[in-house]
């Protein structure tokens, strides 16, 4: 990959010769018959290596035609690379281990090391650190050396989707150790895909000499089948997670039909939202019926969010919303943000029906709202249906739905 060097860089020179030098084939010794000049960037700034190859000095040696590299030079950065090793872990620990953004890591590298690389160089850079952590995680030498000394072991088996609509992985972790054995992607998971799994899992413990005691997992058809041939009279535990969810299905049942009602109620934010956009969109051109007064006039935060509210409570009547300033329709834009938020959680198992979080989230938002309005009743802008009769209407109206679901929770 090409990489620009400004004129002016400084590099540090590191020089490195061949070590073996006898002629692979024939024995004798090499002669240096050419350098190569590669630069790249190390956390310790940028280097220049030069690089002296060797060959076979006879012509008749069929090693004559082939050069040598010095064997250090892929001890400091692999071939085509333009960073060394060190910045590439600095990479890959940063992404897998931190879950930093890729434009966080370029920009924390041109921070702190000067090093100016590319997202693109920087995705692949990170591709070529995955792969080594994953071939490091298969290492058979080094997978023999941690299951030294353990005599049973205990494998699960799960499928696990990262984002909807992408396919699943389907990941082999072993217990005793608390170590992923290997994960692989599985677009459709048939019976004969999953025992492909499970019977590699099995090479792997035979491969070890470990017994393998027991098997957890979800009971999915494809698992109960799969182990059941492939590890024959090994207990299958299925996963407890699991269990309690199906002992816990009734009261599930009863909190998903609560939080599909409390959706049902909380809804309109869409509208509030485009309302309150809209509003900002006129305040920018004041020429739009906007008094100069008014628009300039500082309207107390939670006076604009709770004019919303009071329009919601009111809806169609003479209470109307103040003009949000910028920074109050930021508020209300918040709100509905959070409550979004709150009805699209669909976190938490049976010990933490998501419905309850939910009707809880949402009754915190209702007393944030009555506060509001409590705040809003010792000092009331001056409101008049007449001034505003566009916004009152596209504020309150969608917003009626609130004050019932709250009710509700
Ligand atoms: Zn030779």
């Amino acid at each position: 990959m090409p990489c620009h060097w400004p004129a002016d860089t400084d590099f540090a020179l590191w020089e490195l010769d061949v070590l073996d030098r006898d002629c692979p084939v024939c024995g004798r010794m090499m002669y240096v018959c050419d350098h190569r000049y590669r630069r790249v960037h190390t956390l310790e700034g940028p280097v220049e290596l030069v690089c002296k190859l060797n060959h076979c000095p006879d012509p008749a040696c069929a090693g004559h035609p082939k050069t040598k590299s010095p064997e250090e030079e892929v001890t400091i950065a692999l071939p085509k690379w333009a960073i060394g090793w060190d910045v590439l872990c600095w990479i890959g620990h940063r992404r897998c281990s931190r879950h930093w953004s890729i434009p966080q890591i370029r920009g924390d590298l041109w921070d702190n090391y000067r090093i100016s690389l590319s997202e693109d160089s920087i995705a692949r850079y990170i591709r070529h650190y995955q792969h080594m952590l994953a071939a490091r995680q298969e290492d058979e030498a080094a997978l023999r050396q941690q299951y030294d000394g353990v005599n049973e072991i205990v494998l699960t088996i799960d499928g696990l989707q990262p984002e909807k609509g992408h396919e699943t992985l389907y990941v082999v972790r072993e217990v005793t150790q608390k170590r992923v054995w290997f994960a692989e992607p599985l677009i459709s998971a048939t019976a004969d895909e999953v025992r492909r799994l499970i019977a590699k899992a099995k090479a792997w413990a035979d491969a070890l000499g470990k017994k393998v005691v027991l098997w957890l997992s979800d009971r999915q058809d494809a698992f109960v089948t799969g182990i059941a041939a492939e590890f024959p009279g090994t207990p299958h535990r299925y996963c407890a997670n699991h269990f309690l969810r199906d002992v816990a299905k009734p009261v599930l049942e009863a909190d998903s039909h609560a939080k599909v009602e409390m959706r049902q109620k909380v809804r309109g934010l869409r509208k509030i939202e485009q309302a309150v956009l809209k509003q900002q969109k006129a305040a920018v051109s004041p020429s739009v019926e906007t008094p100069d007064v008014i628009a300039k006039a500082p309207v107390p935060l939670e006076a604009t969010a709770a004019s919303c509210v009071a329009a919601a409570e009111s809806a169609n009547t003479v209470a109307q919303p103040a003009a949000p300033t910028a920074s109050a329709s930021s508020v209300v834009l918040d709100y509905c943000t959070t409550v979004r938020g709150i009805l699209n959680d669909d976190q938490g198992g049976p010990l933490q029906p998501p419905g309850l979080r939910m009707a809880d989230a949402l009754s915190e938002v209702r007393e944030s709202l009555q506060r509001n309005l409590d705040e809003k009743k010792g000092a009331s802008p001056k409101r008049s249906s007449t001034v505003w009769p566009a916004a009152s209407t596209a504020v309150s109206t969608p917003s009626a739905p609130h004050k019932r679901s709250y009710e509700a929770t």
